[in-house]
C-alpha cells in the first residue's frame, strides 16, 4: 500500500525536507509507493533573516518572500491548511478545514513564534526584528532617531539549555546598528548598550551563549564604542517612561528597546501534549541523533520546534535535513534509520553591514570566533539573494 509522508509547516525546515525527500524517494514515488504531502498555514514562504536588513533600511521586505508552491517539487502535494490537532496514536493530523491527514511518517516543522506578552510591557514598549512587521516598525523608529540611547536586551526560554531563535542575531544586529548609525553620520549622538541575561545557555554572567564568543565580545564591542552589560535579565518594561527593569534589580532608560523577545513553539505543538517544556513553551522532546520525537517511532522533527541545545537557525536545519531525510528513506527501504545528527551548524553571521563571519560548531565543539571579512559579507548577501532559494529547493 502507498506510504504517506506528511510534513506540517512550509518554512525553511519543511520546504528543505519536502524537496530533499522527493529527490531521495523518486524511484518509490514513480512506482506509486510513496506520497509526500505538505500542509502549511500560509501560501507564502518567508526567508526570516531578511527582516534584519529591513530594520536597517537595506531591503524593503518583498525580496525575501516567495510563493510556497513555486518552491516545491511537483512531486510534493501542497495544501494550505492550519494544523489544529496532532493525533499520534491514530496517526493523523487534523486541519482547521476539518480534513484529517493520515500519515505513515510525520515531520513536524512548525517553527517558533514571538511571545512578547510574556514580559510585562514589552509588547507596548519594545521592538524586535524577528518579524517583518516588527522590523518595519523598528526601521521607522531608526529613521526618526537623531540622538539618545538604543538598549539591546536578550531573552532566553525558561526551559534549560534551549536557545532563543538565531543565537547570533542580537550580536549581528548590534553591529549592523553601529554601521547604520555611522553611515547616517549620527553614531556619536547615539549610545548603544548591549545587555545579556545572567543565565543564557552554557554561560553565566557573559555576553553570549557560548564561552569562546562571550570572551571576545567585550573587545569587539569596545572597539566600536558599544557599551555592554552582563546580568541584565529583562523582567518588565514601562512603555510610558521608556524604562527597562531587570530581574537583578537594575533599571535602564532607553529611546529604542531593540529586544530579543521570548519565543514559544506553535500553538498546535503546545496543545499536542507531546512537549514537556517548562512554562508551556512547547519545544518538542527530540532524539538528538535520529531527530525523532521521543517515544514516537514514526514522527520526526527539526528546525525551531525542537528542544535541542543547537541554534534555532537555518544553518542548523541545513544539516539536520540530510539526516532526517536519509532516516525516513532508510526506514522505508531497510526498516531502520541509518544516520545520526552530530549537532552541526554552519552559517555566515552578518557582523555589521560590510562584514561576514563564517561560523560552525556541533554538539562537541563551541563556535570559534574568526575575523569577519568583506568576502564573508559578499557570500552572506549572495545567500540572502539567491543561494537560500536554491537550498530551500533542495539544490544545495
Ligand atoms: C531576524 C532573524 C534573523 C535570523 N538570522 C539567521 C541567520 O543569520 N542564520 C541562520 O541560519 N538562521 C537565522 N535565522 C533563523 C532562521 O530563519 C530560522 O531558524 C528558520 O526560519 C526556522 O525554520 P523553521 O522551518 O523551523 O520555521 P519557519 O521558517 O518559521 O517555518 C514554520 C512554518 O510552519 C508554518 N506553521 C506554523 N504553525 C502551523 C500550523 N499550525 N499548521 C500549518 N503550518 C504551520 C508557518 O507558517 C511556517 O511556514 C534568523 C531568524 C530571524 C527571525
Amino acid at each position: 500500500m502507498k506510504k504517506q509522508i506528511l510534513i506540517v509547516g512550509g518554512g525553511t525546515a519543511g520546504t528543505m525536507t519536502a524537496n530533499n525527500l522527493a529527490n531521495k524517494l523518486m524511484p518509490e514515488i514513480n512506482r506509486g509507493e510513496v506520497e509526500i504531502t505538505m500542509i502549511s498555514d500560509s501560501k507564502i514562504h518567508v526567508y526570516r533573516p531578511g527582516a534584519m536588513y529591513v530594520a536597517f533600511h537595506k531591503a524593503a521586505g518583498h525580496e525575501f518572500i516567495r510563493d510556497q508552491r513555486s518552491l516545491l517539487m511537483l512531486e510534493v502535494d501542497f495544501i494550505v491548511d492550519k494544523a489544529v490537532e496532532i493525533n499520534a496514536k491514530s496517526n493523523y493530523v487534523k486541519g482547521k478545514s476539518g480534513t484529517k491527514y493520515n500519515y505513515d511518517y510525520l515531520v513536524l516543522a512548525t517553527g517558533c513564534e514571538v511571545a512578547a506578552d510574556r514580559i510585562p510591557g514589552l509588547q507596548e514598549g519594545g521592538d524586535w526584528f524577528y518579524s517583518y512587521e516588527g522590523a518595519k516598525k523598528l526601521a521607522k523608529k531608526f529613521a526618526a532617531l537623531k540622538k539618545g540611547r538604543v538598549l539591546v536586551t536578550v531573552n532566553f526560554p525558561k526551559t534549560p539549555n534551549i536557545p532563543h531563535q538565531c543565537g547570533i542575531a542580537p550580536v549581528e544586529t548590534t553591529m549592523m546598528l553601529h554601521d547604520y548609525l555611522t553611515e547616517k553620520g549620527i553614531r556619536d549622538d547615539i549610545e548603544i548598550i548591549y545587555t545579556y541575561p545572567t543565565k543564557s545557555q552554557a554561560v553565566e554572567n557573559g555576553l553570549f551563549l557560548q564561552a569562546p564568543t562571550s570572551d571576545v565580545l567585550p573587545m569587539i564591542f569596545d572597539s566600536i564604542n558599544v557599551k555592554h552589560k552582563t546580568s541584565f535579565t529583562l523582567a518588565k518594561v514601562d512603555p510610558k517612561t521608556k524604562t527597562a527593569y531587570s530581574e537583578e534589580g537594575e533599571k535602564m532608560e532607553f529611546d529604542i528597546l531593540m529586544s530579543t523577545p521570548p519565543f514559544i513553539a506553535a500553538e498546535v505543538i503546545r496543545k499536542s501534549g507531546l512537549s514537556k517544556a517548562l512554562d508551556d513553551e512547547g519545544w518538542l522532546p527530540t532524539d538528538k541523533k535520529t531527530l525523532k520525537v521521543k517515544g514516537l517511532d514514526n514522527v520526526y522533527t527539526l528546525g525551531d520546534t525542537v528542544d535541542l541545545s543547537v541554534s534555532k537557525a537555518g544553518g542548523t536545519i541545513h544539516n539536520q535535513v540530510d539526516v532526517l531525510v536519509d532516516n525516513i528513506a532508510a526506514e522505508m527501504r531497510f526498516g531502520y534509520p541509518t544516520e545520526s545528527y552530530d549537532g552541526k551548524v554552519i552559517a555566515i553571521a552578518q557582523m555589521g553591514l560590510q562584514c561576514g563571519m563564517p561560523l560552525w560548531y556541533d554538539y562537541e565543539e563551541d563556535v570559534k570566533p574568526t575575523p569577519c571579512s568583506k568576502l564573508g559579507s559578499f557570500v552572506r548577501l549572495g545567500f540572502n539573494k539567491s543561494l537560500y532559494w536554491a537550498a530551500a529547493r533542495g539544490m544545495l
